[in-house]
Order: structure tokens, then sequence, then C-alpha cells
């Protein structure tokens, strides 16, 4: 088993291999990255996705959706609180906390979120095993629909904004729509002590700053 980052416009999804040239892909991009996604895929040989998990329903994470959708033959699975933004490919907008991204985004709103075109979940996600060694942690607070996926033999955790990465460790996000949830779903995710923690920007890492 091995997690894979794959690298695209400002942001990462990730690729879980498993057994027998199978694996989950943890997020879609942003709209326009569904052919990297496949070719990735592609390259380094694994056949058949059965998972597409969305971490959350924020545009970076499921613009590329609708792309893959048509090329991949999976479930695809978000939680409850993100389902429409998935099905009617909705803009969700971030709650942005700083005065550098409130800036960034009152200038840029219509330039980053255009609405794309939707795809109906086929699983909605509850805390618990999604399969064998793969576990779904509610993780709100950077949205309300923010969900960790844990790989058990890899003791290793998927976290997408819940935490952001730096070249020093772990942070708090700074785009967050309840603060106390956040506090919790990261004080969750440091009690699983895992070896490594994969975030959706920034550099992955074990090391919490906070
Ligand atoms: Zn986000
Ligand atoms: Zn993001």
């Amino acid at each position: 088993m091995k997690i894979h980052e794959i690298p695209l416009r400002f942001v990462k999804s990730f690729l879980i291999e498993m057994e027998g040239k199978r694996g989950i892909l943890v997020d879609a991009g942003t709209p326009g990255s569904g052919n990297k996604i496949v070719n990735y895929i592609n390259s380094v040989g694994v056949k058949q996705i059965d998972y597409v998990i969305f971490t959350h329903s924020h545009q970076d994470h499921i613009g590329g959706a609708h792309e893959l959708k048509v090329s991949l033959n999976s479930k695809f699975c978000i939680d409850e609180n993100g389902k429409d933004y998935l099905e009617k490919g909705l803009v969700r907008e971030p709650v942005v906390h700083s005065a550098f991204l409130k800036f960034v985004f009152s200038i840029g709103k219509p330039f980053f979120f255009k609405k794309t075109e939707g795809v109906p979940p086929d699983i909605i996600l509850k805390e618990g095993e999604l399969e064998d060694g793969i576990e779904i942690i509610r993780t709100s607070g950077h949205t309300n629909d923010s969900i960790s996926i844990y790989v058990n033999d890899l003791n290793s955790v998927i976290v997408g904004d819940t935490l952001q990465g730096t070249r020093n460790g772990l942070k708090y996000p700074s785009i967050y729509e309840n603060w106390d949830d956040l506090r919790k779903s990261v004080e969750k995710i440091k009690s699983l002590s895992s070896s490594m923690i994969y975030v959706s920007h920034g550099v992955s890492s074990n090391k919490f700053l906070i």
C-alpha cells in the first residue's frame, strides 16, 4: 500500500494505492484537473479506482469531479453536508480570516469560482470503516462537511484542508467556518499519532506547530 500525492494547480489530490492495482482517489482538484489526475493514475499502473472520496466541497477539491466521472468507474463519496455542492456543481465560498485572503478573494471571486457541472454522489459518508483498513473520520471546522481518511496499514491520515502545511510543520488553516469545531478536529487528528499527515495545501508532515 502506498499514498501518492498528485500535485495540481495550488492543491493536491491523493491516490491510495491498494492491492491488485486498485486504488482510492481523494479529491478532484480545480475544474480542468481531470486529465492530469487520470494520467497520473495510469502512469503508476493502477487499473481500477473503487472510490473517489472528497475531503470537503470547496471548489479546489470537487472542481474536477464531473471530468473524472466520465473516465473512472468509481463510487463518488462525500459528507451529507457537501452533497448539494457536488450534485449541483455549486460554489461553496471559503470563509476567510486573514486580511490578505479577504483582499485576494474580494478582487478575484469571479475569476476563482465558477459553477461547474454537478455529479450525483453514490455514497454519503458515515464516520467509521469505509472498507478494510480505510476509516472515515468527521473533522468539521474548515467546512461543516470536512472529513479525514485514516489508512490503517500505513498509520497515515489524509486531512484535506483541516490542517495546512508549512516547511516546518502543520498549522491551522486561515480559512474556516467554525473555530471550535476546527480546534476539536485537530485534536482528534493529533490523537491518532499518525506517522504522516497528508495535507492538500503545503507540505505534508507529522510535526504540529499548534
Ligand atoms: Zn477547503
Ligand atoms: Zn483547498
